[in-house]
């Protein structure tokens, strides 16, 4: 058995009783944790300490947690990272701009801890289990095969040219997800890419055009980017 390497979670959280015990929760289940009391603290840490999980508040001080997780999600080297958001049960609409900007999962306050746990634990299964890496995909009537580099829709052959493979590979790993278009850029085309951001509106439609199911599938999120729904 080699060592277990501790899952390091930001806790995002203004009220200082609710944050100490999230904290103790999580350290008592053998996580690290790093704290902050503010939108921005939260998002300097989030740069520094490289959390596997961030447990965000909604309503902070300084930077609200709609625009610490908006900047997250908008920064390709944390836009990947899983957000759990906590929320009011009065904040219930901006917990749906929540999901849409991003949050992945949300916890309505009152909440007991062991619950919060314990969707913390649901959310790294998941993780997991995405990172073990299908190497089929099935959305509706569309299959990828990544082994054979090939999508069919309907059981009918869509021929695609690699960046579109790869656009739709990327929002098949993705689904319910927001990605941004930064994200797809560097992604799908790499970092040292020249190309502006208009290159994936570019590559979205021509996705939509030869596999028609993707029309409604594919939505666009705000300024943001694009997220396949999930089927
Ligand atoms: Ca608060």
């Amino acid at each position: 058995m080699g060592t277990v390497v501790p899952k390091k979670i930001l806790i995002v959280e203004d009220e200082k009783e609710i944050l100490d015990l999230v904290k103790l929760y999580l350290e008592k289940d053998g996580y690290r944790t790093y704290t902050a009391m503010n939108g921005l603290d939260g998002l300097k840490q989030v740069k520094s300490e490289h959390p596997d999980l961030i447990i965000l508040d909604l309503m902070l001080a300084e930077m609200d947690g709609l625009e610490v997780c908006k900047r997250i999600r908008t920064d390709p080297h944390t836009a990947m990272t899983p957000i759990i958001m906590l929320t009011a049960k009065a904040e219930e609409s901006d917990t749906i701009v929540g999901l849409e900007l991003g949050a992945d999962d949300y916890v309505t306050k009152p909440f007991s801890p062991k619950a919060l746990v314990a969707r913390v634990k649901a959310m790294f299964r998941r993780l997991e289990r995405k990172e073990e890496g299908p190497s089929r995909f099935l959305y509706g009537t569309l299959a990828m095969d990544l082994l054979r580099h090939e999508v069919k829709a309907n059981g009918r052959e869509v021929p695609l040219t690699a960046k579109e493979f790869g656009l739709l590979e990327h929002l098949l790993r993705n689904t319910g997800r927001v990605l941004t278009r930064d994200v797809l850029l560097n992604v799908v085309w790499g970092y040292d890419y020249y190309g502006t951001t208009r290159t994936v509106d570019v590559h979205i439609r021509r996705l939509k055009q030869k596999i028609p199911l993707l029309n409604d599938a594919i939505v666009s999120i705000k300024s943001l980017g694009y997220k396949l729904k999930e089927p």
